[in-house]
């Protein structure tokens, strides 16, 4: 039997955040990593945007860790030399309809400390972005792309430095509670058991099993689980119409069919919505369908009439964990520890959609605070 103090389960953004937070606290960590990667799950399935944290309601857990993760993830790229670049969203309006939207949306963000949005006119959104079309649109100046996987590099290599770490194709199978902790089964080509008085569950899609595995865990404090694919199609021809990012005014279920660059440069549209049925949830399929471009066409055009038929490409999909189903209130991020299932040394990340990467750092810090 292996002893370690604490255990992270996932090596996706939110584990190896958190894996670092605690190593840097003088903790002696250990990563379980099913995969035979760090972050091949929903951290390299994304927009790779750093979000302002406009839209979330206040006092949400998520609007409170986006602002202050916002801030920490642009000075730990900075330090550490992580591909990023502060290009700025648009957020448009493309019939008067929606206009009351966008002041909502201003207003929203302020109540939520950010005070960096510029409303501009038609005119003047068309000034900066001469393929636009829009009736208004607010300027989000502190939105920016990031580079997730040089994020998570050097995420590891910090934690590594501090002496955690990191076992990859180290599935955690199951769990029980001991005198002082936890006993884990890890299987995979060397199946091991290993004893730990402080576990994290930062499996991501994952996380419902892994909740479900440990022997103890309150059924009731599990919640529901409902999976959301979303598919993105990238331009084919030419370079990007924008310099900026573009986003609709909010759907259900996400932020609308965005257009968002990548730090070469090159446009891609979505994630769109498409519910996943619980049959599909243990094995997800991350193809993305050419025929569900055709919708992406009649959503882009409303704010970039120049699209050419035919331009757009299936590229890649994500799938959001999600803790309420269509026609369901956004659900929060929800993080457990002591106070709410009761079981000491135990913190369990469930919903962890967006903006998780770019909260990834504020989420360690208030893990390390719930454990304290
Ligand atoms: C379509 C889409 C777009 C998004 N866009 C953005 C965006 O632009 N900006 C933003 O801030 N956020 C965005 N997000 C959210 C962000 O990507 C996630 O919040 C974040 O990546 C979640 O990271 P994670 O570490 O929790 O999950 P993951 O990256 O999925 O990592 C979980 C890890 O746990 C491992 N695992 C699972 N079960 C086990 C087990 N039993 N044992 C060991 N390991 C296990 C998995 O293999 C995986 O590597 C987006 C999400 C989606 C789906």
């Amino acid at each position: 039997m292996e002893r370690v103090d604490c255990v992270v389960v996932g090596a996706g953004v939110i584990g190896l955040a958190v894996a670092r937070r605690l190593a840097r606290a003088g903790r002696d960590v250990v990563i379980l990593e099913a995969a035979e990667a760090i972050g091949t799950g929903t951290s390299s399935r994304n927009s790779e945007v750093i979000h302002a944290g406009l839209y979330y309601p206040t006092g949400s857990v998520r609007a409170r860790l986006c602002v202050a993760g916002r801030d920490a993830l642009y000075a730990f790229c900075a330090a550490h030399g992580v591909a990023h670049q502060r290009i700025g969203k648009l957020i448009v309006a493309t019939e008067e309809a929606q206009l009351p939207r966008l002041a909502a949306i201003q207003a929203q963000a302020a109540a939520n400390g950010v005070n960096d949005l510029r409303a501009l006119s038609a005119a003047e959104a068309a000034a900066l972005e001469p393929n636009l079309r829009c009736v208004g649109a607010l300027l989000s100046p502190s939105t920016g792309i990031i580079d997730s996987h040089g994020l998570m590099l050097a995420l590891q290599g910090d934690a590594e430095d501090s002496g955690a770490m990191l076992a990859l194709r180290s599935p955690l199978e199951r769990g029980h509670r001991t005198a002082d902790g936890f006993e884990l089964a890890v299987g995979g080509a060397e199946p091991v058991r290993i004893a730990c008085t402080t576990l994290v569950n930062a499996a991501g899609l994952g996380a419902w099993t892994v909740a479900r595995s440990l022997e103890g865990f309150p059924a009731d404090r599990i919640p529901p689980r409902v999976l959301a694919k979303g598919n993105y199609y990238a331009l084919t021809r030419g370079r990007s119409p924008f310099s900026r990012l573009v986003y609709p005014v909010p759907v259900e279920g996400g932020l609308g069919v965005h257009l968002t660059l990548d730090l070469a440069g090159q446009a891609r549209f979505g994630p769109d919505v498409e519910w996943l049925v619980p049959e599909d949830y243990d094995r997800i399929d991350y193809a993305v369908d050419p025929r569900r471009a055709e919708s992406f066409y009649g959503e882009v055009r409303r704010y970039w009439p120049g699209l050419p038929d035919g331009a757009l490409v299936p590229a890649y999909a994500g799938v959001r964990p999600k803790l309420g189903g269509p026609g369901q209130p956004q659900a929060d991020f929800l993080i457990l520890g002591p106070e709410a299932h009761g079981i000491p040394g135990l913190v369990t990340l469930f919903g962890i959609e967006s903006p998780g990467l770019t909260s990834c750092l504020a989420i360690a810090d208030e893990v390390a605070a719930r454990l304290a």
